[in-house]
């Protein structure tokens, strides 16, 4: 999984670094990192990405290209 945060839509709502705290966090500019991409399976980066209310985290497939969220 390749994550990319696009930190000008991230307002800190903290909701993907508790649906995987060892991928996502904080730096400190309150905006959210990718800490370790393979800091949790697959489906907890999707759900993390999926929690996001600004939808600030697109998640793509390393192997296929095939970008999985937000889904286009
Ligand atoms: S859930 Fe979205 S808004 Fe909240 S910290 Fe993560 S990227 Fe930023």
């Amino acid at each position: 999984m390749r994550i990319a945060i696009d930190t000008s839509k991230c307002q800190a709502y903290h909701r993907c670094t508790v649906v995987a705290p060892a991928v996502f966090g904080l730096n400190a500019n309150s905006k959210a990192e990718v800490l370790d991409p393979h800091g949790a399976d697959d489906a907890t980066v999707l759900k993390a990405a999926k929690s996001c209310p600004y939808r600030a985290i697109t998640v793509t497939d390393e192997g296929t290209n095939e970008q999985l969220w937000p889904r286009k």
